[in-house]
């Protein structure tokens, strides 16, 4: 069974703590969203009730993002907690499955007597990407004319680019 694959099953005591550190390459992410580039340090107390898993922990380790602005890759720490309340698919009642909806916890589902690791890990990576990532606040982004990345080149577009309405009347001063 894969290392992310956690079996509740077996588990008999009310609670249960885990800490493992996972390689970079075995958590699989999305290549044109994030990239995880360290190793994820992942620290979990498990509560048993009954059938449902309530984790909660929290995760660290370093992605790697395309800025927003100059589209270059820039790496980016993760430490994200959680907590997650995970039940059984298919063995909760809609109305039951709301509830736990309205609660102030997140839920999520399992099957198999098997916690899929690897997805809640992956799912607290995209929880840590801002909606505009950024390399720097100070990022000058791409030269919209010939796209060089104005961090770290410098163009002469903007100082020659000339107002079209500009360029009319200079060109009607030539011809005087
Ligand atoms: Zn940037
Ligand atoms: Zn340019």
């Amino acid at each position: 069974m894969s290392e992310l694959l956690l079996e509740v099953g077996q588990m008999r005591d009310p609670e249960a703590r885990i800490e493992r550190t996972f390689a970079a390459g075995v958590l699989p992410s999305d290549q044109d969203v994030l990239r995880i580039v360290a190793p994820v340090a992942l620290s979990v107390l498990i509560r048993k009730d009954r059938m449902q898993f309530r984790l909660v922990g929290r995760m660290r380790t370093t992605i790697e993002l395309a800025c927003g602005r100059c589209l270059e890759g820039f790496q980016m720490g993760v430490d994200e907690a959680f907590d997650v309340l995970y039940i059984p698919r298919g063995q909760s009642g809609d109305a039951e499955e709301r509830q736990v909806e309205d609660d102030d916890l997140s839920t999520a589902y399992y099957s198999d007597n098997v916690i899929d690791l690897g997805q809640l890990m992956q799912e607290q990576c995209y929880l840590a990407v801002p909606m505009k990532p950024l390399c720097a606040e100070s990022c000058r982004g791409l030269c919209p004319v010939c796209g060089a990345n104005l961090n770290t080149a410098s163009c002469d577009c903007r100082q020659t680019w000339v107002d079209p309405r500009l360029a009319v009347l200079e060109q009607l001063r030539k011809e005087k």
